[in-house]
């Protein structure tokens, strides 16, 4: 799904910009909706079907997917020289709560991955149809933004009639932090993962002490190799490794970016191009995960001869860029996400 915004705010602001400087960028997003509103009211008409985050769920309906045709645009709209030089009264506060539960961020990865160190490359915008989807921190989308069109892509095989979901927020973090996500976002994620971790009994222990070690800091390697212990220990599927694996991603990743880690820990834990094959089989595509994926087939260790590697690489490629994306450009995307050593928040 290729959608335009309606509008975008955006801003290049330094890591720790204040909440003042990011209220710039929100204003000029919420002017810019408001005017585009006023001018033309088949986008006020688009706006108005988003949810306002307040409705009972039988209240939400699904709009006639007719609306977001671009073709649609002159259906019952009239003149649009007319509409551009006359001015709606628009629904001010319906847009404002429309805008608090609908806008995306924008994960430009070209931006994130060729950008300056120091600074994050900020916009927030509304893309309406792309607005109904729903999180999950098992996702089978992904979302990228080139200019002011968001891109939607399967990160991995969807089955007929499962829904489509794309991750809001980072999803690479043990449940506690993603709760929290959700509830800045007004949800509570029910997703088969957080169900999983939330209430599967025989790890609860071991997972709420690996959490607690996370925040503290200190080896991050003993903390993967106990965790992998115990989910060898009580027979964990590989599905539901792969979530852990996601969950506690910074521990491996701490770990494998480490030499010192390696030598210590690196025989008792499975290698880097195994633990990243896992984890995209849990959240899909994702920069960080193809970086290690990358990174960790230079040995080969343990994920097959070259043309499986190969193979494997390309698909968590695709699973990232896009399936369209052709064989020499996915190199080159290879390259730039192996040679990013600014933070990758994507
Ligand atoms: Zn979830």
């Amino acid at each position: 799904m290729i959608a335009k915004a309606v509008a975008v705010g955006r801003g290049v602001l330094p890591d720790a910009a204040d909440s003042g400087e990011k209220m710039v960028v929100w204003k000029e997003l919420v002017d810019k909706v408001l005017d585009a509103a006023e001018k033309c009211p088949r986008t006020a008409a688009l706006i108005y079907t988003l949810s306002t985050g307040e409705e009972r769920p039988e209240e939400l309906v699904v709009p006639d997917m007719a609306l977001f045709r671009q073709e649609h645009e002159d259906l019952g709209v009239g003149d649009v020289t007319t509409n551009t030089a006359r001015k709606e009264v628009v629904a001010v506060d319906r847009i404002l709560t429309a805008l608090d539960v609908n806008c995306l961020t924008e994960d430009a990865p070209a931006a994130n991955l060729l950008g300056n160190s120091g600074v994050v490359n900020c916009g927030v915008g509304l893309w309406v149809l792309p607005s109904f989807i729903n999180h999950s921190c098992h996702p089978n989308a992904r979302r990228t933004h080139v200019g002011d069109h968001a891109i939607v892509h399967a990160s991995r095989d969807i089955k007929a009639g499962e829904e489509v979901t794309f991750p809001y927020f980072d999803v690479l973090v043990p449940v506690s932090k993603r709760k929290e996500a959700a509830r800045a976002w007004g949800f509570e994620c029910h997703c088969d993962r957080c169900k999983f971790e939330a209430e599967d009994v025989t790890l609860r222990q071991e997972l709420m002490k690996a959490e607690n070690d996370l925040v503290s800091g200190g080896d991050m390697g003993a903390l993967v190799v106990r965790l992998e212990d115990k989910m060898r220990k009580s027979l964990v599927k590989e599905r539901r490794k792969a979530f852990l694996r996601a969950s506690f991603w910074s521990a491996y990743s701490a770990l494998f970016d480490s030499d010192k880690l390696v030598r210590k820990w690196g025989r008792r834990v499975p290698a880097e191009a195994v633990v990243a094959e896992s984890i995209a089989d849990a959240v899909g595509g994702n920069e960080r995960v193809l970086r290690a994926m990358l990174r960790g087939t230079k040995d080969a260790n343990g994920c097959g001869n070259r043309l499986e590697v190969e193979d494997k690489v390309m698909r968590i490629g695709r699973a990232t860029y896009g399936k369209v994306v052709k064989r020499n450009a996915m190199r080159s995307l290879f390259s730039l996400t192996l040679d990013a050593t600014n933070n990758i928040n994507l």
